[in-house]
């Protein structure tokens, strides 16, 4: 069974190892307040957790004070399975898209990075296994776009 749970974004890393150990979450949604602590990085981690990130409205809640601020690079670098996703678009100002748009250019993320998260979208999502890999496999052939 699938599960997910609303889990470190206004609250604390506990409420996302109450979603993980009592919850049994298949992914978390946001879980940005992870990285307060390491143990529960390691473990998302090493458990390859989806978490799926809202910039927008982690601006909006006041988890970061701008987009300049979001730990999603940090995120990445530290091996963590994030997606950029939107949260309630009409309330907090953006569909997904416009979330990428918006994170990506305040903190300067380079192709490696969209890479990855265009890759780690597909890797948490539900889709079945072989629509899975075929978007896979296009995303690993396509040439990203540079100017
Ligand atoms: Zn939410």
């Amino acid at each position: 069974m699938l599960t997910v749970a609303h889990a470190g974004e206004e609250g604390p890393p506990e409420y996302v190892w109450e979603a993980l150990d009592l919850l049994k979450v298949s992914r978390v949604d946001h879980g940005v307040r992870s990285l307060e602590d390491p143990k529960l990085v390691a473990r998302l981690r090493d458990g390859k957790i989806p978490l799926t990130v809202c910039p927008f409205s982690n601006v909006k809640l006041r988890v970061v004070d701008t987009l300049r601020d979001h730990p999603l690079a940090r995120m990445l670098e530290l091996g963590l399975h994030a997606t950029v996703n939107s949260d309630d678009p009409a309330y907090f100002g953006g569909y997904a898209g416009d979330n990428l748009a918006g994170v990506a250019e305040a903190l300067q993320l380079d192709d490696n990075a969209l890479l990855t998260l265009a890759r780690n979208s597909f890797t948490a999502s539900f889709i079945g296994a072989a629509t899975r890999d075929r978007y896979l496999d296009l995303l690993s052939s396509a040439r990203l776009a540079t100017t």
